[in-house]
């Protein structure tokens, strides 16, 4: 068990659950812990490096010699490589690309949820990713799967104007050996295809009322 409260907030590329996360921690006054930027921060550094992001080894070693520091900033989750916070180049196309194949890596993972759960311990947080509800805090009773269908999320991206192929990352995220993109057994699936972020919000809010988390006029 984790020290603080932990909602998970876990679903596919695009489903929405980043804008989801950040309304909901904003309103709760928690924490809002992006977990897709610390593989996407690694991603980033493998590439700088010129490596190949499926040798796994040689990714190894360059962490070896890492600093990967997950810190909290105006209440949202920030990670430095070696001091350093890539911001924007977290988006970029490179990354898009590489990262769901660094995320198969099993000690990468193991390093990453290492850092994820020490946020469990430093504050409530609203935590988003792939396997915050199924693998990184399995024992916490709020879980959220944020989904959409293809078609909205690929019109999604392509708004926010960045080139990923949201699909290929699903299929390398879902089929990978450790902790794969699943819907916990114990989650509330929302769809968003049709909903604003207001109105996901709603929903969660709703649930967590139910639930005695939040007071009913919360
Ligand atoms: O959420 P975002 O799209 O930024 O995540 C980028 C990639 O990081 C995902 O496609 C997935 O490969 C990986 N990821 C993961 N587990 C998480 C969060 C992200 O494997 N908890």
């Amino acid at each position: 068990m984790s020290a603080h409260l932990v909602i998970a907030i876990d679903g596919p590329a695009a489903s929405g659950k980043s804008s989801v996360a950040r309304v909901l921690a904003r309103r709760l006054g928690y924490v809002y812990v992006n977990t897709g930027a610390m593989y996407r921060a690694v991603t980033w550094h493998v590439i700088g490096s010129h490596l190949d992001p499926s040798h796994s080894d040689a990714v190894l070693s360059l962490l070896e010699s890492t600093r990967i520091a997950c810190e909290i900033e105006a209440q949202e989750s920030v990670v430095r490589i070696n001091g350093v916070d890539p911001g924007a180049e977290l988006q970029g196309e490179q990354v898009n690309r590489a990262v769901s194949t660094i995320a198969t890596i099993p000690e990468v993972r193991r390093q990453l949820v290492a850092m994820q759960r020490a946020y469990g311990e430093k504050a409530d947080s609203v935590m988003e990713g792939r396997d915050i509800g199924s693998a990184v805090f399995p024992e916490t009773p709020y879980k959220f799967y944020i989904d959409a269908s293809p078609e909205v999320r690929a019109q999604r991206r392509a708004k926010q104007g960045l080139q990923d192929s949201i699909l290929q990352r699903d299929k390398v995220d879902t089929s990978r050996r450790m902790s794969p993109l699943v819907i916990a057994e114990d989650a509330h699936v929302i769809d968003s295809s049709h909903l604003t972020v207001d109105g996901v919000v709603g929903e969660i809010v709703g649930r967590l009322k139910l639930k005695g988390l939040l007071a009913a006029d919360f």
